[in-house]
């Protein structure tokens, strides 16, 4: 199996497999993904089998234009033109009522079906290329570390792909912020790419905030995800001799200076972990980050990067 450069010669290979029922690894703003013909059951089952994951864990389908995204939905609310045009392309995924178009399984049997249009240049032409919208879930083991670089893509999923595209590093690196247009009011069902905040302030009206409401309308999410190997300890201040993600100089080679603005650190993040994961250290101790809207999603990604594999 290759790593390529999208060259259009590629990006054609790349959506000929891609329409014929083929998986490929391809870079978006947020991770990189495991795509496929998302109205192609057969296919998106593949997908499944690749990353171990559990069924009712529902895939976002991603588009490369509004009017794509209309074509797997059954119902656009004006929330959903907001939202879309002040965001897209971009980190954020809308739940929405699902078309008929769309297979049970993409959905995992529900009767809504997530959709975004990503920003990475690569994803948005071979979704242009391919002329089917894409499911794409992170291109990982189920509950590993999301790569953020294709030569950070697993062997075991290198090895089951038509093609690994490589559109470089990930600008945003962690996942799209998913919300939930579905219901009487709009809902952040996980926190993302996009501030909560910046959310807000586009779509002004009542939002719905109870966790409890979150975790039944978001099946498939689990507590842990998205961890290294070695075991995450959130804490005030790294032991001198420990590996770590630290804000100030490190005090040995296993420590990563990590950025003090939000963006900057949620783009590094995984890469970071999975650094240290290689050296084969058990523990990595994070320093905490501030508190705030704006690292929502880092602080959401490290708690459960640092929950127990036996977790509820
Ligand atoms: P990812 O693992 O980054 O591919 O993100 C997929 C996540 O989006 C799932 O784990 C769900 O939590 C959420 N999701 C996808 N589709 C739906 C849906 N129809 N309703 C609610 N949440 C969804
Ligand atoms: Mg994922």
């Amino acid at each position: 199996m290759e790593i390529l450069s999208p060259t259009p010669d590629v990006l054609d290979r790349a959506a000929t497999a891609l329409r014929s029922g083929g998986v490929v690894v391809i870079p978006t703003e947020t991770v990189y993904g495991l795509a496929c013909n998302a109205l192609d059951a057969d296919a998106v089952r593949r997908v499944f089998a690749i990353k171990g994951r559990p069924a009712n864990n529902p895939l976002i389908v991603h588009v490369a234009s509004e009017a794509q995204a209309r074509q797997v939905t059954s119902a656009w609310p004006e929330s959903a033109t907001v939202l879309a045009a002040r965001f897209w392309p971009g980190p954020l995924t809308m739940v929405l009522p699902r078309a008929a178009v769309v297979p049970d399984v993409t959905a995992a049997d529900l009767d809504t079906v997530a959709v975004r249009m990503p920003a990475h240049p690569v994803a948005l032409e071979l979704i242009r290329r391919a002329g089917v919208p894409l499911a794409a879930p992170s291109a990982n083991p189920f509950m590993r570390l999301s790569p953020t670089r294709a030569e950070d893509v697993d062997p075991s999923i290198v090895s089951q792909v038509t093609m690994v595209l490589d559109g470089g590093p990930c600008d945003v690196g962690l996942e799209s912020t998913v919300v939930d247009l579905s219901g009487t009011a709009p809902m952040v069902l996980r926190p993302g790419g996009i501030p909560r905040a910046a959310l807000e302030a586009a779509l002004v009206g009542p939002w719905i905030t109870e966790r409890t409401e979150t975790v039944t309308r978001s099946p498939g999410m689990h507590p842990r995800h998205y961890a290294p190997r070695a075991t995450i300890r959130l804490v005030a201040s790294t032991p001198p001799g420990a590996a770590g993600l630290v804000f100030s100089a490190p005090a040995n080679p296993q420590q990563i200076r990590m950025p003090s603005e939000p963006q900057a650190y949620g783009a590094m993040l995984y890469a970071a972990l999975r650094r240290l994961d290689l050296l084969g250290v058990a523990e990595i101790f994070v320093v905490t980050p501030p508190s705030g809207d704006a690292w929502e999603a880092v602080h959401d990604r490290l708690r459960r990067a640092s929950t127990a594999l036996d977790a509820p």
